[in-house]
């Protein structure tokens, strides 16, 4: 099977299972190749609905998770997005999809930030491969700070697991009737899935599933 069958049976199986609905999400998850943002060597496996290596001891969520994170954050078009935690880049391609849709009047943009410079340089790769370079924009840094030099945002998504207490800046930095979509709780069991929006200085707090992510590590994140 060909890597177009095994996306559209991926695709097929995500939408029998109630995870995607939205004709737009699944029309991003049909048409970004996953299998160029996972090393070669896993490349056979990109369209099983599991986790991959990736390098630097890091994870590709598993699409299940990936199409879930975007149903919830409501993408459009147009919309400013910061994702925290680029690690193969290819959630922030699905994103890119979203709110920059092939020969849109209004494009959006994504701006997403990775601690690990391996996964930046080998991210920028797949999206230039892929040609999505020019509507995300790849940053090397702590995403725990957000990106105030684009701030404020209409969506945010966190691709690491975060404290219980949410980042400061995180907030601070999403638009009002803005929406986050974080996991948070301990360092590696024992995570929720949130959608938080924000009306005002008030914060509304969903929780959506217990997962499991890799640590988000920085100043508002855990130490190590
Ligand atoms: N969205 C990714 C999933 C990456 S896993 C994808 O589609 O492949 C989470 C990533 O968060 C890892 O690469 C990890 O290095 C990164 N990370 C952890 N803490 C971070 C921080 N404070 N700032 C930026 N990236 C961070």
């Amino acid at each position: 099977m060909n890597f177009e069958e095994k996306k559209k049976r991926l695709v097929e199986s995500l939408k029998n299972r109630d995870i995607l609905s939205k004709p737009k999400v699944i029309q991003a998850m049909l048409t970004v190749p996953r299998h160029k943002f996972v090393p070669k060597d896993a490349e056979s496996s990109a369209y099983m609905d599991t986790p991959l290596l990736i390098g630097a001891g890091q994870t590709i969520s598993a699409p299940h998770m990936n199409a879930m994170m975007c149903e919830y954050l409501e993408l459009k078009e147009g919309d400013k997005v910061l994702e925290i935690g680029t690690g193969s880049g290819y959630h922030a391609a699905l994103c890119a999809e979203l709110v920059a849709p092939k020969d849109s009047k209004n494009p959006g943009h994504v701006y997403t930030i990775e601690r690990h410079l391996k996964l930046v340089k080998n991210a920028k790769k797949s999206l230039k491969e892929s040609d999505y370079e020019n509507i995300v924009t790849v940053i090397h840094g702590d995403g725990t700070l957000g990106y105030p030099e684009q701030a404020p945002f209409d969506k945010i998504l966190v691709t690491a697991a975060s404290p219980k207490k949410i980042p400061p800046p995180l907030q601070e930095q999403l638009k009002d009737g803005g929406i986050l979509c974080i996991p948070a709780g301990s360092h590696s069991f024992g995570q929720n899935l949130y959608i938080i929006k924000k009306h005002g200085k008030d914060f509304d707090r969903t929780r959506i599933t217990g997962v499991r992510f890799v640590p988000l590590i920085g100043k508002y994140g855990f130490e190590t």
